[in-house]
């Protein structure tokens, strides 16, 4: 009997002990702070009948490695800032974006780059537009952002600021590559055979050319961006492009503006851009989307798809955002073909995607 009792008690407490470890662990996991990571790589017509295996891999490669990079950084406790930044600097290293290196040419065969990046956490910017000697300009933005009492730094004045900080000039052939480089003489043959036979004045005539057809559309994305929320539960988002193919009189699209092509808020969301920048300025897009998460409490599908699947369109234009809340909730919506798009989510799951068939990314 005294054996018997002795037995139960033995059991009972191996069963508590069970029980109350399974428990301490989901407290755990539960408790744990949430991570997570996205970025992009241009939204536009990007068909797979146009694409080789062998390129498609490239540029699943690069993207994986991007995210992965970024990840790394949160994972271990750095910021979404920190994040943010190393995930696009692959990007912008890469030829195949538009950014950085493999950035488009200018009308007059020159490379200008935009970049933008937003702190979370306290609201503050910074952002370079037109800078041409500058090998990463979101480490530019990121400097105006902390080393300036100024948000949004052009051209010259821009790259002064840069030499000031310590920042080594690049030659523009360092941003040179072939494929862009033919992109803009296609583009430029286009225009100059439609404004031949057309009752357009040629400058309206090369702006609907450049973006009605299809083949040269597509020659003009690739811009790259990251959203990131860190362990502390701060968010970030960056955007860094060469801009639009055979631009001139120094234009400038979203990718540097806060509220159109990047924004990020702790109480809402963080966003990058891309697409069609004129309309993604005029859409206010990413501000858009914070506004109406912080403001009209909707979720971030909800948001995402009122200012992708239907502002802008209905403007006229196309592209695609990546955002995420401060949850870690992701969303990748997109109204082209395809967008080039990499995440980590909060459960630790990554996933590449480019078209709009990969439908994991996009609901
Ligand atoms: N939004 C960029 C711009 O208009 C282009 C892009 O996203 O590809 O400059």
């Amino acid at each position: 009997m005294k054996i018997f009792k002795f037995f139960s008690i033995f059991l009972f407490l191996i069963a508590f002990s069970c029980v109350s470890s399974t428990k301490n662990s989901n407290f755990d996991k539960e408790n744990q702070p949430k991570f997570a990571i996205a970025i992009h790589g241009g939204a536009g017509t990007i068909l797979k009948s146009q694409m080789s295996d062998s390129l498609e891999s490239a540029y699943k490669e690069v993207l994986s490695k991007a995210v992965r990079e970024g990840h790394e950084i949160l994972s271990k406790g750095g910021s979404a800032l920190d994040a943010v930044v190393a995930s696009i600097n692959i990007l912008e290293d890469s030829p195949l974006f538009n950014a950085g290196k493999g950035a488009v040419f200018t009308q007059d065969q020159t490379n200008e780059l935009d970049a933008s990046i937003m702190d979370g956490a306290s609201l503050n910017a910074g952002a370079v537009a037109g800078v041409k000697h500058i090998k990463n300009p979101i480490n530019l933005a990121r400097s105006v952002m902390e080393k300036s009492p100024h948000v949004f730094m052009y051209g010259t004045g821009a790259e002064a600021f840069a030499k000031e900080q310590g920042f080594s000039m690049v030659d523009q052939d360092y941003f040179f590559t072939q494929s862009r480089f033919e992109h803009l003489m296609r583009v430029q043959d286009a225009e100059n055979n439609a404004s031949a036979s057309s009752q357009d004045p040629a400058h309206l005539m090369n702006e609907k050319l450049a973006f009605y057809d299809p083949i040269l559309k597509a020659s003009k994305f690739g811009t790259v961006g990251c959203v990131a929320l860190d362990k502390e539960g701060n968010l970030a988002a960056g955007t860094s492009t060469g801009g639009m193919t055979n631009k001139r009189f120094g234009r400038i699209g979203d990718a540097p503006i806060i509220g159109a092509g990047t924004y990020a808020n702790n109480k809402s969301c963080a966003v990058s851009a891309t697409g069609w920048g004129e309309y993604f300025i005029r859409g206010v897009v990413a501000h858009d989307i914070s506004a109406m998460i912080e403001y009209g409490g909707f979720n971030l599908e909800k948001s995402t798809s009122a200012v992708i699947d239907k502002k802008i369109p209905e403007l006229g234009g196309d592209g695609g955002v990546i955002a995420m809340d401060k949850y870690g909730n992701i969303s990748m919506r997109f109204n082209t073909p395809g967008m080039y798009r990499a995440q980590i989510d909060t459960s630790g799951a990554m996933t590449v995607g480019i078209y709009k068939s990969d439908t994991l990314l996009t609901k």
